[in-house]
């Protein structure tokens, strides 16, 4: 694997992790030459999986797709790529657990939403507003709303309250 800082092509894997469902790994790896460390993925490519937009056309479904929409959410937020990483694990397993051949598109967004609810508030709503598009000012409230009710896990964004209060 090439080393994002040095381009060498030499390291060594530092730590390996399953994932709790057996089919990603996660490989902590170090650059031989620089000692800059990163973080590389190894997953079943799930070909069998299709989603299905609301035009009702399909395309086979994605994971880095998904990745990159969280991502793009908690861009500039405190929020690590593993947790992103797990995340979409966790949407991955639901998805399969409910046997769906075909997933309509509709039923992934509040998967996600669910998740970055207890990630980050304010990628949450960013989300949010493009996955809903705020149709009517009832969904904004909506939203607004659910944030007071369930604080975030402190644990997970420590640095979000040290630097917004
Ligand atoms: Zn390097």
């Amino acid at each position: 694997m090439r080393c994002l800082k040095c381009n060498s092509q030499e390291d060594k894997v530092i730590d390996s992790r399953m994932s709790k469902d057996g089919f990603s790994i996660r490989r902590r790896r170090q650059c031989a030459a620089c000692g800059f460390r990163f973080t590389t993925y190894e997953q079943l490519e799930r070909n069998d999986l299709r989603v299905i937009k609301r035009d009702g056309t399909g395309e086979p479904f994605k994971r880095r797709k998904l990745l990159d929409g969280l991502v793009k959410a908690c861009e500039k937020r405190p929020v690590s790529l593993d947790v992103l990483e797990t995340a979409v694990d966790e949407i991955i397993n639901e998805l399969a657990a409910q046997n769906l051949k075909e997933i309509p598109s509709r039923i992934i967004g509040p998967l996600v939403m669910e998740r970055l609810q207890d990630i980050d508030h304010v990628a949450f709503v960013r989300y949010a507003s493009v996955y809903r598009q705020f149709q009517d000012v009832g969904d904004f409230s909506e939203v607004i709303e659910s944030l007071e009710k369930e604080p975030p896990d402190p644990l997970l964004q420590p640095e979000l309250f040290e630097k917004s209060s």
